[in-house]
């Protein structure tokens, strides 16, 4: 099977690509979608040699590996990885009730796992508490588009100028350059600012959105209308 490429994603260097190598195609299908909705851009390859070949070609933000896939176990393929000093975080897959496979999987390099079935969501929920680890893992490093995340200066830097913000602006923009590209609501946002001697309403928020828009430019936070906001990847 031909490995199935997304469109290109990439804007202003950022990446949100992500290789999914499943030999199911309708749970490839289905995850690509949901994948798709979160906000990434997805590669699927159905066999480990395409999978190997894509990884050389391109630049990934993490991997969701199958174990079992028809051309040679996903396990191997990932120990040849660690083995060449490809870093990725990697999510693998493993059969229901192989415990072993979890095990085995760690062991070979795997950050984490999910046994199948699992829920969609847990998977998104999973691949992005990875791939912020990954990113706080090389401090300063956490970079979407001409925006710089500073965490040790507590700064946002634009085309390499600090921004003046103040501390809300700060988690606001900090929290949304933690999900690039991924949609929240208000309520969502709030949350994230509220603290214990102030409770943000979603009136309050508009008002952090709009100057945060004031100081990195307004089309770097999308609206969806009735569904909320997300930073423009
Ligand atoms: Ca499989």
């Amino acid at each position: 099977m031909t490995p199935a490429r997304a469109g290109s994603s990439r804007a202003n260097g950022i990446n949100m690509r992500l290789l999914l190598v499943e030999d199911d195609s309708a749970l490839a299908a289905d995850l690509r979608l949901k994948l798709a909705e979160a906000g990434y851009a997805v590669d699927w390859s159905a066999s480990a040699r395409d999978a190997d070949w894509l990884l050389r070609q391109e630049d990934y933000q993490a991997v969701i590996l199958d174990l079992g896939l028809p051309d040679q176990p996903g396990l191997d393929l990932l120990k040849s990885w660690r083995h060449a000093q490809q870093d990725l975080p990697v999510l693998i897959l493993t059969a229901r009730g192989a415990w072993f496979e979890k095990v085995e999987g760690l062991k070979a390099g795997a950050d984490d796992y999910l046994a199948k079935p699992f829920h969609s969501e847990e998977l998104l929920a999973r691949l992005n508490a990875l791939i912020r680890r990954h990113n706080r893992a090389v401090p300063g490093q956490l970079v979407v588009g001409e925006l710089q995340l500073d965490e040790a200066r507590q700064a946002v830097l634009l085309a390499g100028q600090a921004l003046a913000l103040t501390g809300h602006e700060f988690r606001l923009l900090r929290f949304l350059m933690h999900h690039p590209g991924q949609l929240f609501s208000k309520a969502q946002l709030a949350e994230q600012l509220y603290d214990l001697e102030q409770e943000v309403d979603s009136n309050t928020l508009e008002v952090f959105i709009a100057r945060l828009r004031q100081k990195i430019g307004k089309e770097r936070i999308v609206t969806r209308r009735g569904q909320g906001y997300c930073l423009h990847v």
